[in-house]
Parts: structure tokens; sequence; C-alpha cells
């Protein structure tokens, strides 16, 4: 019997023992973007360690980030042998709306062959699946077949505001020959995809005041300044009637995408009609291609209302005209496109079409992130959608994401290497909503095409 064969016949054996550890996981509340969870986010790093020092690896610690802490370990060096680091996080969205989950959301519940609970799809489940198999490969005393270190953070949910000024400080300890993401969904249930592209991230908070409290809406009304009929009409001047922005220098320095992922667009058979029926939405007339759709999904920058405040949204009424309103907006960002430049390029639009008596104020978050695509040439990347692919019964797509891993960007800047996403989780498993879940069925296969994957990185990772 193989090594591999040992350490894959363990982790069936083990695997109720790793469902009752995922769940375990998953009833600690790790948000981290709410201070109220601080205790939780604490909790669940003390976790990963305790399950890194019960996987046998002899070097694990809590890195102090000046946030929350990422947790570090790695396996014992095998000289000659490839070094790959793994990638994750602990963290969670926040559950709310409450009211709208059918089950609490860090009471981990069993139905259908699907965990739910908050977290579990992003990143709990897919994360604990190269912990449990580094463990079957060092408790079985099988070699490992690369030297395997962690580095499982606590923010990414948050924004990773401490990440990577610890990737850069730590460089060394996190030196490596490819990194290894358990973070970063598969597109689709039932079509094997390695992501190789993810779109970036930036963010602001507009405030528009009118005059400078509430006022009565019988004594000021038609006088007064209405801070959100002015916020209104200027929100409405980012996008045309199809839904494209229309802030001029929003699109400057976009680069071709790669043709790679054209062609999986083409491939895919994505049905528009499904799509707005899985979304619960009427479908537009007249209905676009799903060519289309995707190509906006993956390919296209976004400028996205995230919420929209003023005045009173009680019950009843309350004739009040608001002194001030509000929006929250992020955009996703394509290739070639700047955080920075796209942020002053929507500051420089609304300022043009701010009404006159009313002031506007502008809410940074950071510096946000680029977009990200991998090498298409990287060993690993083939390796993995081969592997994907055989384990899945067809060949893998590589797709990308219209969501943002910031990390490739990061790892390649750092630490010099590539980064590619080997994550059974799916991207409907509505992970950043109520119910999110996990199919158990990918957390068992998850763990066997790590173990292989272990296995092929040792020839050329
Ligand atoms: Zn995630």
């Amino acid at each position: 019997v193989s090594g591999l064969a040992t350490v894959e016949t363990a982790l069936e054996q083990t695997y109720p023992d790793a469902l009752e550890t995922l769940k375990a996981f998953c009833r600690i509340p790790s948000v981290s973007t709410d201070p109220a969870y601080r205790e939780g986010v604490r909790t669940a790093a003390a976790f990963v360690a305790d399950q890194l020092r019960a996987a046998s690896l002899p070097v694990v610690e809590l890195l102090e980030t000046g946030g929350h802490p990422a947790v570090f370990a790695e396996t014992r060096p095998i000289e000659d042998r490839p070094t790959i680091l793994v990638y994750g996080h602990y963290d969670v969205q926040p559950p709310d709306p409450l009211e709208k989950w059918r089950t609490p959301p860090f009471e981990p519940d069993e139905r259908d062959g699907r965990l739910y609970a908050r977290g579990v799809s992003d990143d709990k489940g897919p994360v604990l699946i190269p912990m449990l198999v580094v463990g079957a490969y060092l408790k079985a005393g099988v070699e490992l077949p690369v030297n395997v270190k962690f580095l499982i953070e606590g923010e990414e949910e948050s924004g990773s505001p401490h990440f990577e000024p610890l990737v850069e400080r730590s460089k060394d300890r996190l030196a490596c020959d490819v990194v290894v993401s358990a973070d970063g969904a598969m597109w689709r249930a039932d079509l094997p995809s390695v992501t190789v592209a993810s779109r970036g991230l930036t963010a602001l908070d507009v405030t528009v005041t009118g005059a400078a409290k509430d006022l009565h809406s019988g004594r000021h009304g038609g006088s007064a300044p209405n801070a959100v009929r002015a916020l209104v009409r200027m929100l409405a001047t980012l996008h045309d009637a199809d839904g494209r922005v229309t802030v001029q220098g929003f699109m400057d320095g976009v680069t071709p995408p790669d043709p790679a992922i054209r062609a999986a667009i083409e491939a895919s058979g994505f049905d528009a009609a499904r799509y707005f029926g899985e979304i619960g939405a009427d479908p537009p007339q007249p209905l676009p291609s799903g060519i289309d759709l995707l190509v906006r999904q993956w390919l296209e920058p976004t400028l996205e209302f995230n919420g929209v405040f003023g005045g009173y949204s009680g019950s009843g009424t309350k004739t009040v005209v608001p002194a001030s309103a509000g929006a929250k907006i992020t955009c996703r960002l394509v290739a070639g496109q700047s955080p920075a430049r796209v942020r002053d390029a929507i500051v420089r639009h609304l300022e043009s079409v701010l009404p006159t008596g009313y002031r506007l104020d502008i809410g940074l978050h950071g510096p946000g992130s680029e977009a990200f695509a991998i090498d298409p040439d990287l060993p690993a990347l083939a390796i993995s959608q081969n592997l994907l692919g055989e384990m899945m019964g067809k060949p893998a797509l590589r797709v990308a994401m219209g969501a943002t891993i910031p990390i490739g960007t990061v790892f390649k800047r750092h630490l010099g290497v590539g980064t590619i996403f080997f994550s059974f989780s799916t991207a409907d498993e509505d992970y950043h909503a109520p119910n999110e879940f996990f199919r158990l069925e990918n957390f068992r296969l998850g763990q066997i095409a790590w173990a292989r994957l272990l296995a092929r990185l040792a020839e050329k990772p």
C-alpha cells in the first residue's frame, strides 16, 4: 500500500470526527468586522492553532497584527522538497439579518447533505481540509511529499487591513515555492473550475448635507434644502439606464482579459433565465445572453450602492426634511484599474453634480485592492486544474471571479511567488447571506483531493 493510499484511507476513517471538528469551529462566532465579537475572533484563532497542534505540526504560533491575529504553522522541513504555503481565514461575515436564518447561524445544522452555519463555506470548511490532510500524513507516519506552511488570517472579511504588512515583515518565515489558497470558491457545483482572475475593490462613503438640522416639513418643506433629494439625484447620474457606469475616467487603464477566460465563458453554457430564477429576480426584457451576464460579472468593473440612508425609515410617518443623507459605495475593479484613481474619478464626478446649497463629504476605507490574475504558465495551476478534472469527472475550466481576493497580489509582491486557488466551497453557498451552507460531499472529496495535490506538487510546484 502506498503512502498516499494509507493517507486516503485514514481520511475516510476519520471523516465523522472531522465533521464534528468542523461543527465545533462553526460554533465560534468569529465576526471580524464587529468589535462585539472580539472574543469570538480570539477563540477561533486559538481553535485553529489547537487544530494545527493536534495535526502534529511542530511549529504553531499566533502572529499579532495590531488587529486580529493570524495563525502560522509549519511542518518539519525536509531538504530538497518544495514548500507550499496554505492560505485561508478563520473569520466570518456578520450573520445579519438574523430573522432570515432557518436555524441559528452559530449552531451548525446538518440537512440534506449540507451543513448550515455562518462561515462554514467561507472559509471554515475549506480551510479545515488542508489542516486535516497534513494531520493525516503526519499521524499515519507517511512522509509529507512537500513542506507545508500555514498562514490563516482573521481579518479577511473586514478587508485584511493588517495582512500586507504582516506578510512583508514575515517574508523569510513565509518563504515558499507556491501559495495554495483554501479560500476562493469554485464557480458551480456541477462544473469543476479553477479561478485564475479576480476583481479588485475600492470603497467610499458619500454624505450630503443641506441644513444644520432636521426640519419640520410643514414649516420648512419647499423652502429648505432636502439632502435625500439632492443625494438621489446625484447617485442617479453615476449609471446609464443599462446599469453601465458613466463616470469619466472610471475605465482608465483597463487592460484586455485573458483569452482563456473568454473561452471558458463561451464554453460554460451559462443560462440567463435560470440565473434570474436562482436569484429570485424577474428577468429583464429583452433577456441578455448568458455570455453577456458572465462578461459583466467577471470582466467588467462595477459601481454598486450598498446602502442609502437619510431621514426617517421607521414605521408610520414622520414629516421631516432631512438635513443629511448618505450612501455607501463599493466598486469591483478589473485588471489595469487603479483603486485610488477610480475613487478620485467618482469623487470628481460627485463634486461636479453636487447642487448648490449642499455640502459633500467623502469617507474612505483604506487603499482598496487591485484586480488579480494568475500567471497562466504556473505549473501548480495546471496540476490543480488536471487533478480537479479527474476527481470531478470532467475537465476543469479556467474561470474568473467577480469577487475580490487581494492576497494573490500581496504574495506576489512580497514573496515573489504565484497563488493558486484550491477551494471546495461553491459560489452558490450563500456565504455572505443568511443560511450559508457547505456541501458535505465536497468536505469529503476535498480531503482526498488535497492529499493528492500535495503528492503532485512534489514533482514541480
Ligand atoms: Zn473567504
